[in-house]
């Protein structure tokens, strides 16, 4: 029997752990700093867990060399991770955009299943138990806890990243493997909201939309984004907000962001639709011109943005003021100042850097037994699933240790 020891009982860390067990030779150790297997799993999509993306392709991850990423992603791929939840016990449904979530719409259930299978394999879970330290220690390692250190004959480090302070994210993985001689590369939060000029989003603070978004420096596109956005007190979040977030973070200053709220319609037939709402409710009060079109605060918001009259009849409004509008929803800006922090961040961008393992079998070229996964690597996906699905691949392709 030799031991494995795996450090971090998320995403990749319990796959990794559940794959070294699948060997009757392994005798395995989970070791997680926090009180349960899983927090931040739990909190992944909303708290409904969008596991993995079926459309997953290498353009949506990134990193100083993204392509390391792919032969784990090639290895096991979004249809072999949902045939192996399916072999847990896992019911999934594919919704809008090829992201996939459990049947039963709770993240619960991803990591029941997860943990079901870990004490089904005999994984050893020693939870509420950070790794402090580890060393070399003849052609193995040790593994310093408070409750004591443990000797592994291989190390699987999936600490994962410095997003999501309150779920557990932090720098401890960094930290370990440097002690092991692994560096890593400047660390940036990614896939986190849009901090804008504050007047509109905290009016609308909660409010939804469905829309196209483009972050501009003056009129150059610098990115574009569709989707669901939310408005919050500092800005704009949301899947739609998040994919702007990595250009945001980089396009420098004088950046804005413009909405179109109507991004199946052109302008003319937005206008058409407004002239339509003038012509059937002459009566109606200006700020109800959205009414029934978009969400209500939304919609009265843009009557005012637009700079129309909030309490006029409708049939006083001019063509001018409906065109107005129009342009209004199709193009409503805000000024960008920035992005939030670690603690509002889904992801790390930047990690440990790939170039010290080898991607075949994320083995250290320098530290034979030492193993990676997770967000923990230089590697960081688009919104939609496509991180769990790295956590998922990376963690199954470390838990084979090389084999
Ligand atoms: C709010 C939020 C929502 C998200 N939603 C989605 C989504 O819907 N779909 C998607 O694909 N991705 C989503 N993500 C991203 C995804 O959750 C992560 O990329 C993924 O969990 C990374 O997996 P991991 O195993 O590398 O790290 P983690 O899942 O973070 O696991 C690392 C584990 O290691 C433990 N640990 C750290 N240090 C130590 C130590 N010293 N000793 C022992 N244990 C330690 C931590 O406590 C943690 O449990 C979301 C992230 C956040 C924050």
């Amino acid at each position: 029997m030799r031991t494995v020891a795996v450090i971090g009982g998320g995403a990749g860390g319990m796959l990794a752990a559940l794959t070294a067990a699948e060997d009757k030779q392994n005798r395995v150790v989970l070791f997680e700093r926090q009180q349960r297997l899983g927090r931040k799993l739990l909190a992944t999509g909303n708290g409904r867990c969008n596991l993995t993306n079926t459309g997953a392709a290498p353009e949506n991850y990134h990193g100083e060399t993204p392509d390391f990423a792919l032969p784990a992603l090639r290895a096991f791929p979004p249809e072999a991770a949902l045939d192996f939840f399916r072999g847990l016990g896992l019911v999934t449904v594919e919704e809008f955009g090829g992201r996939v979530y459990p049947l039963s719409n709770s993240a619960n259930s991803v990591v029941d299943v997860l943990r079901f299978a870990l004490e089904a394999r005999g994984v050893r879970l020693l939870t509420a138990c950070p790794a402090r330290e580890i060393r070399r220690e003849g052609q193995g390692f040790s593994v310093r806890t408070e409750a004591g250190t443990l000797h592994a004959d291989k190390l699987i480090v999936a600490c994962g990243g410095a997003a999501g302070e309150k779920l557990g994210g932090g720098k401890d993985g960094y930290e370990l493997l440097k002690a092991l001689g692994h560096r890593r590369t400047a660390l940036r939060p990614a896939l986190v909201p849009l901090v804008t000029a504050p007047e509109y989003p905290r009016a609308l603070k909660g409010v939804r939309a469905d829309c196209a978004l483009r972050l501009l420096r003056g009129e150059e596109v610098l990115a574009e984004s569709a989707g669901e956005l939310q408005f919050t007190e500092t800005g704009l979040s949301g899947p739609a907000a998040f994919d702007l977030s990595r250009a945001a973070a980089s396009g420098g200053d004088r950046l804005t962001i413009s909405a179109d709220f109507f991004r199946a319609f052109s302008e003319d037939e937005v206008l058409g639709l407004l002239r339509a709402r003038r012509e059937t409710f002459p009566e109606l009060l200006s700020a109800e011109l959205l009414t029934g079109m978009l969400h209500n605060r939304l919609g009265k918001m843009l009557v005012k943005y637009a700079g129309l009259p909030q309490n006029a009849p409708l049939s006083t409004l001019s063509d001018a003021a409906l065109r107005a509008l129009a342009a209004a929803c199709k193009d409503f800006r805000l000024e960008v100042r920035g992005t939030g922090g670690f603690d509002a961040a889904q992801v790390t961008a930047g990690g440990v850097r790939c170039a010290l393992f080898d991607p075949e079998t994320l083995e250290s070229r320098s530290v034979p037994g030492l193993f990676v996964c997770g967000e923990l690597l230089d590697i960081d996906g688009d919104c939609g699933g496509y991180n769990l699905q790295w956590a998922w691949a990376s963690g199954r392709l470390a838990g084979r240790l090389g084999r």
